[in-house]
């Protein structure tokens, strides 16, 4: 089996450092491909920290990253969408059923036999689990490889492939509309994402935020207000006013006072994931028969589309490219929430290893 350069994290307090691991050969349906650059999501450091080791505990060695732009090397012999030369991305999903009701409607990632993700999954091809982007290449079936549109940074799409998808999804999958106003908590990877797609299918966007120093850029990216979340007085004026609030946070916070900002039949809709459970006051909900739901990722088919949309936009992430030996200086800025608005990882630093 080939042989690849990676970063990975050997356990929870381990950090992450230089390894090798092994990729397979490519079947007749997959394409190899070189990575030329990995977002940052917070899941890695979730996961390579094992922060969620009550409901998917990190199986190591842990090689994150998911939000992958790259060039194809190879490609199987009954490839048809990919040659050697192309760009291609991958996003979190490596495989799913394809059978299951939820696969047969394109969402993939809530597939019934469980879909791989990226990294962190039983890998069948090679008996143990499947490693992500941190790595100089990846091999996956054509299925789960995407196109980044012509025109698009390769640098700056790399966050769409998780960051955007998670927050296109559910804006799309809650029909935000024109002239909505949709509220996004966090500024981070996700929540810089969500601001500039809800800003682009029109909604009137109001971001709530914990950093004072990100108003302005708040602004910029396209909220049309900024709410420092921690302030009651600047919090009370929204009370009943949002259609939907798309909450990206990713540590422990009271949710419950968002719930009151939402109007009659509003929805919250939770893609951050905190270590621990969020207290809810069901009161909150009750009156004004409020809707609480999550959201995950997207399937690859959405994936496309959100891609396209960001293609016709001129929509990328806004990104701090770092060499890889600098990834534990990233995780540690992640933590203190200072990112902007994420790190992507320029892996041709991998040589230097
Ligand atoms: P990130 O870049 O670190 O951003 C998180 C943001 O949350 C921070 O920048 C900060 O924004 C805010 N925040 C952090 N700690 C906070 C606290 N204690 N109280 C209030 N606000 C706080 O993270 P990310 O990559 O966007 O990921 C966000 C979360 O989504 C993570 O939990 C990640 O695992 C999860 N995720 C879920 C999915 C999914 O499919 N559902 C996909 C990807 C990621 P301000 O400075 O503006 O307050
Ligand atoms: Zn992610």
């Amino acid at each position: 089996m080939p042989i690849a350069k990676a970063y990975s994290a050997t356990s929870s307090t381990s950090g992450l450092h230089a390894a090798t691991i092994e990729r397979r050969e490519p079947t007749p349906t997959d394409v190899e491909i070189k990575i030329l650059y990995c977002g940052v999501c917070h899941s890695d450091l979730h996961q390579a920290r094992n922060e969620w080791k009550d409901f998917m505990p990190t199986m190591y060695p842990c090689v994150p990253g998911h939000e992958i732009v790259g060039r194809v090397t190879r490609v199987g012999s009954a490839v048809t969408r990919f040659k050697a030369g192309d760009i291609a991305a991958v996003g979190c999903l490596v495989d799913s059923c394809h059978e299951c009701e939820a696969c047969k409607s394109s969402d993939e990632m809530y597939c019934a036999k469980g879909a791989a993700f990226t990294y962190n999954s039983p890998d069948p091809y090679t008996g143990k689990h499947t490693w992500g982007g941190y790595s100089e290449s990846i091999v996956v079936n054509e299925t789960f490889a995407l196109k980044v549109p012509e025109g698009l940074d390769p640098a700056g799409a790399a966050p769409l492939l998780c960051a955007g998808i998670t927050t296109y999804s559910p804006l799309r999958h809650w029909n935000v509309q024109a002239g909505q106003k949709v509220g996004v908590v966090g500024l981070g990877g996700l929540g810089h994402m969500a601001v500039k797609l809800a800003a682009a299918m029109g909604a009137e966007v109001v971001l709530f935020t914990t950093s004072a120093n990100k108003v302005e850029d708040g602004k910029r990216l396209g909220a049309t207000s900024v709410v420092i979340s921690k302030d009651p007085e600047q919090m009370k004026p929204h009370t009943g006013s949002f259609d939907f609030i798309l909450d990206t946070v990713s540590a422990e916070h009271d949710i419950n006072g968002y719930i009151q900002l939402l109007k009659r039949n509003g929805t919250m809709c939770l893609v951050g994931v905190p270590e621990k459970p969020l207290p809810i006051m069901s009161i909150g909900l009750i009156f004004g028969r409020k809707q609480l739901a999550g959201s995950l990722i997207g399937g690859t088919a959405e994936t496309q589309e959100m891609l396209d949309f960001c293609g016709k936009h001129g929509i990328v992430s806004d990104i701090e490219l770092i060499p890889i030996q600098k990834i534990n200086e990233a995780y540690d800025r992640l933590t203190k929430s200072d990112v902007k608005y994420r790190f992507v990882i320029d892996m041709a630093s991998l040589a230097a290893d």
